[in-house]
């Protein structure tokens, strides 16, 4: 919901899903730890540098990049990265003057299996709410300016869809390796607050 923490000038999010934990488990509907262990286990199955193999192989192989952007789902899978929130999954192409960017305004759906479970800025009211409506500045205070002749496209997570953006590939890495293409993707990049930049450029 849009009117949360940040209306309500109480506690943290932090602070208040300790409290429901303690609850949860001194009424000893979840074991001690339970909530961690899945934590760890989402993060770990769940990982973004999926989705920069995904990126760097549709760099290096244009037969695969044309699967990627014609069934998502079935490339990512081809890949071995599958599960929860990964069943729909939408790659965005962005080119010279063309760049995408995703969010959930309803809440903060992010492609599990490529893009790992979602970071906190994305999930904040600030960010959902004011992207859309006006993703250049938005994109600039979160020290990404994009000329004015680069045309900036949102798209708003629906419950058919999990976005991906697949970023432009950064002048000077002609002849780069798949890993090392990988290495420089960033979830930032997936998302569209930024561009894959390598060590020079950036
Ligand atoms: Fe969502």
């Amino acid at each position: 919901m849009a009117n949360d923490s940040e209306h309500r000038g109480a506690a943290t999010p932090e602070a208040r899903t300790d409290a429901l934990r303690r609850v949860l488990e001194r009424k000893g509907l979840i074991e001690e730890g339970a909530l961690d262990t899945l934590q760890a286990r989402l993060e770990e199955q769940f990982d973004w540098r999926n989705g920069a193999r995904v990126v760097a192989r549709a760099w290096v192989d244009a037969d695969y990049r044309e699967r990627l952007l014609a069934d998502g789902t079935k490339a990512c899978a081809d890949l071995g990265f599958t599960g929860p929130q990964g069943e729909y999954i939408v790659v965005l192409e962005d080119e010279p003057t063309l760049h995408n960017v995703i969010v959930c305004t309803q809440c903060s759906c992010t492609a599990w299996p490529v893009l790992g479970l979602p970071p906190d800025w994305y999930k904040s009211p600030a960010y959902r709410a004011r992207v859309a409506r006006e993703p250049r500045p938005v994109l600039k205070e979160m020290g990404l300016e994009l000329p004015p002749e680069v045309q900036i496209r949102v798209w708003d997570t629906t419950a058919e869809t999990r976005f991906m953006v697949l970023p432009l590939r950064p002048n000077g890495t002609e002849g780069w390796s798949e890993e090392e293409l990988a290495a420089i993707v960033t979830r930032d990049a997936m998302i569209g607050v930024a561009l894959v930049e390598t060590p020079e450029s950036g």
